[in-house]
């Protein structure tokens, strides 16, 4: 499968002030382990992160750049890698259909793999990742880390069903393992 997976609150702790620097970028307890799961196991893992830190002016792009370099060395460092990672730059303000809820960046990465909504899941813990996934006609898993349990205790929009609950990406990793998701 095409697994696309949001990035702060699933791989890395959400901060309120943005991730801005690389040392600012905390993981979460076996999210990496769980991507090299996923790529040991055949699976196509690209990133989908809106980072609108850019388009606000608070960091560059090189600065996400060396965040992006930290959280690559450390996969790699334990013999895995990331397929892609897209980028949503845009300010809330201007946003784009790139930016989530819009689902461009799952059209393009679909694109750029060949795979179909069927065959494509996202993750993320934000209403924003369904709604985005929706949009695209992906498989949704929402993780309970992050935002994740508010958006659960929000309630999530009948128009968003169904969506899997999972703890983390660790639990999420086991639902598309062992093939049981909605
Ligand atoms: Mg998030």
């Amino acid at each position: 499968m095409l697994v696309l997976l949001d990035r702060d609150g699933v791989i890395n702790e959400d901060r309120p002030d943005f991730v801005k620097s690389p040392d600012e970028l905390i993981f979460i307890p076996g999210a990496l382990e769980a991507i090299t799961r996923l790529k040991g196991n055949g699976h196509i893992v690209a990133i989908v992160t809106n980072q609108s830190c850019i388009g606000r002016g608070i960091i560059t792009p090189e600065t996400l750049f060396n965040i992006h370099e930290k959280l690559l060395g450390n996969i790699r460092k334990m013999g895995s890698d990331i397929d892609h990672i897209f980028i949503a730059p845009d300010a809330p303000w201007e946003a784009t259909e790139n930016r989530k809820p819009g689902c461009g960046m799952m059209k393009a990465a679909m694109t750029m793999f060949s795979e179909k909504p069927k065959n494509t899941v996202l993750i993320g813990d934000s209403q924003t990742d369904l709604q985005a996934a929706t949009k695209a006609g992906c498989h949704r898993i929402l993780v309970r880390s992050g935002k994740g349990a508010k958006t659960q205790a929000n309630g999530i929009p009948s128009d968003l069903l169904p969506v899997s609950v999972a703890r983390d990406l660790t639990e999420a990793t086991d639902y598309i393992l062992n093939g049981r998701f909605s």
